[in-house]
């Protein structure tokens, strides 16, 4: 266990006090520990306090070196299915963008990532499944103007969380706590104990 100093707790009080509460991916089947983990060091970067994933399976995901100790940092809740994933999103009132390689997908960079937002990323070899699509509130994809159709799923994320993160440093969103304090509280004890 890491020593308990006054400057690890300020450390760590200046990364929670950065997090967003109200933005989230979920991974639907993303299934290579090295994609995972890339993606939960994206979230980590931009803030992100839990990310979700859909494992029918019920197996705890599991994460290699890429993620950089980020899965400590990254809560990580797996669901059942993509219905119970999206139940729980919708209840927390996120609105949930699937990403798609198809033609009606807007372009990501149209999206207000400033409002509680969740992005949906889908497996390496299938993509997000017609289920997700359809219960999504919108699709969004990242144009793609070379000869590959698509990119590696990690760095899909990535492209997109950062936008979420330009738009909400812009909008202020970093500059204040966005936790509640009963919760605040909760996550620095968890910190703290690891
Ligand atoms: N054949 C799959 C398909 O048609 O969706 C390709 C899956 S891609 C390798 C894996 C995931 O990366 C996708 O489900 C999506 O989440 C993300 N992704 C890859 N390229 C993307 C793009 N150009 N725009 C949006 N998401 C993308």
């Amino acid at each position: 266990m890491r020593e308990r100093t006054p400057q690890r707790q300020k450390r760590l009080e200046e990364v929670l006090r950065r997090r967003q509460p109200d933005l989230t991916a979920l991974l639907e089947n993303v299934h290579k520990p090295h994609n995972l983990s890339a993606i939960l060091r994206t979230c980590d970067a931009v803030g992100v306090l839990e990310a979700h994933a859909v494992n029918p399976t019920g197996g705890v995901p599991t994460f290699n070196e890429t993620s950089g100790g980020s899965h400590k940092w990254v809560y990580l809740r797996v669901h059942p299915s993509t219905e119970e994933a999206f139940r729980h999103l919708r209840e927390r009132g996120f609105r949930i963008y699937a990403t798609a390689l198809r033609e009606g997908a807007q372009d990501y960079r149209e999206v207000d990532y400033t409002r509680p937002t969740a992005i949906v990323f889908g497996a390496e070899k299938w993509g997000v499944s017609e289920e997700a699509l359809a219960l999504s509130d919108g699709l969004v994809h990242i144009p793609m103007l070379g000869m590959v159709q698509s990119l590696n799923v990690s760095v899909a994320a990535a492209v997109i969380l950062f936008e979420a993160q330009r738009q909400r440093l812009m909008a202020g969103l970093y500059d204040r706590p966005r936790l509640d304090p009963e919760l605040y509280q909760k996550v620095l004890a968890d910190w703290l104990r690891k």
